[in-house]
């Protein structure tokens, strides 16, 4: 046997040793309640809320995350934890564990939406006009708890785990970014979750396959001839023209579309005209639209301009469409690996109980968390954080409150996740490093 062979060799030997207490399917199981009891200590939690209210107080939007990400890298630092920065500006990639394969990532998000904060409070927005009303700075607090937890415990993980902290995924499509920049470099599988006010606490959901829609947006400027609003022969209206672009528009889903393919066309913005007797020039008119399949997404954007410049020529009107890539990149289908749903569902079925593990329904919405299952496997969920007797206020509302009580559970989640991936995709990557462990 050469001496690579003999190194080889102890390297397994090693793991064997290392095996008992860690596959140990009592021990497995163990694990994220172990994580959860230990990040719900006292200390712990408060800790959690100190980060997560110091970021609600000073949210920022997307590519413009600095204060946040200093403050999470001055966590890390503390904690011990390398990381490089910056990536796609403001974002953070840590490493926690041996260096070595196989690399899981956990992924949090930080930026705020440009919307006033209505919410009267201790730590309200303090500024102006920018409020974290989408739960993304209790995500990062989320994942530093995660990153602590794995910190402690480094020792154990059987490869390494690899924290994202991305900017910009209120639209900016931050992830994609992050992925050009080579933040999934080696990369096995990647974990997300997003706070959810619909669904209780202690819960978390999600299903395989297509979760999140792909999404779009589309922006037009349909001109005619303005003139006098009494003598119509002279001018060519374009509110008139935009109004059946509108109507039309919305045939795509309700007669092109297969009725069992959930698409969406939304025309959000009408913007033309500023007197009661003027024909206005030009109207501008700006949408979304979102599909389940790249194929169907594909086939609305084609259509969605076809629509637009077709019917403005009907009404001898001019169109142009924008799709708007540049600043609003589109955001595929969020598609869960089928495979990672069966760990998702052992991991968050160990620490929560399986009845607290549910099943939902894709939904609409659309995450850039896309990106990253695009290239590699990944896995998104939902975290419950849900009062009895609360009436929840939906995200994205200028009421959106975080329940704090939940931070725990995101923390133990992500850990657990990453952590146990480390140790049950173990014996594939064994077995690919050569046949040594054969001859054993
Ligand atoms: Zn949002
Ligand atoms: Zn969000």
């Amino acid at each position: 046997m050469s001496f690579c062979k003999w190194v080889s060799l102890i390297f397994v030997l090693n793991l064997f040793y290392q095996l008992p207490i860690l596959s140990n399917s009592l021990d497995l199981a163990e694990i994220p309640k172990n994580f959860l009891s230990y990040a719900k200590k006292p200390e712990f939690f408060e800790w959690m809320v100190g980060v997560r209210r110091k970021i609600h107080e000073n949210p920022e939007l997307g590519y413009e995350e600095f204060e946040t990400s200093k403050l999470i890298r001055d966590e890390l630092e503390k904690m011990g934890i390398p990381y490089k920065h910056p990536i796609a500006i403001t974002g953070v990639v840590g490493y926690i564990g041996s260096g070595k394969p196989p690399f899981v990532a956990i992924r949090a998000d930080m930026d705020a939406l440009a919307m006033q904060e209505s919410v009267e409070w201790e730590h309200k927005s303090k500024n102006p006009g920018k409020m974290h009303a989408c739960g993304h700075d209790a995500h990062v607090a989320m994942l530093l708890g995660a990153a602590k937890i794995l910190q402690d415990r480094r020792e154990d993980l059987e490869g390494t785990v690899v924290l994202v902290f991305q900017p910009a995924e209120e639209g900016g499509g931050g992830a994609k970014k992050m992925v050009d920049a080579g933040a999934l470099e080696n990369v096995d599988a990647i974990f997300g979750l997003h706070v959810s006010t619909d669904k209780p606490i202690g819960t978390v959901a999600s299903r395989p396959g297509p979760l999140l829609a792909g999404s779009g947006f589309f922006e037009a400027i349909i001109s005619g001839r303005g003139g006098h609003a009494a003598i119509p022969q002279h001018s060519i209206d374009p509110i008139l023209a935009a109004s059946n672009v509108i109507v039309s528009l919305q045939h795509l889903v309700s007669r092109e579309a297969d009725p069992l393919d959930s698409q969406v066309v939304t025309v959000a913005k009408f913007q033309g005209g500023g007197a009661f007797n003027v024909i206005p020039d030009s109207v501008t008119i700006a949408g979304t639209f979102r599909a389940f399949s790249t194929e169907s997404f594909m086939q609305l954007k084609q259509r969605i301009e076809e629509v637009i410049t077709g019917q403005a020529a009907v009404q001898r009107c001019n169109a142009t469409v924008d799709f708007l890539e540049d600043t609003k990149p589109i955001f595929p289908v969020t598609v869960n690996s089928e495979d990672l749903h069966g760990h998702f569902l052992n991991v968050a079925g160990d620490m929560l109980g399986a009845s607290n593990v549910r099943d939902m329904q894709p939904l609409m919405g659309s995450e850039d968390f896309s990106f990253y299952s695009e290239v590699i496997p990944g896995y998104f969920s939902f975290l419950g954080m849900k009062k009895e007797n609360v009436k929840s206020v939906p995200g994205h509302s200028p009421f959106f409150t975080v329940n704090e009580d939940a931070l725990p559970y995101g923390a133990a989640l992500h850990a657990s996740l990453a952590a146990r991936y480390l140790l049950e995709y173990q014996p594939q990557v064994q077995s690919s490093q050569g046949e040594l462990h054969d001859e054993l």
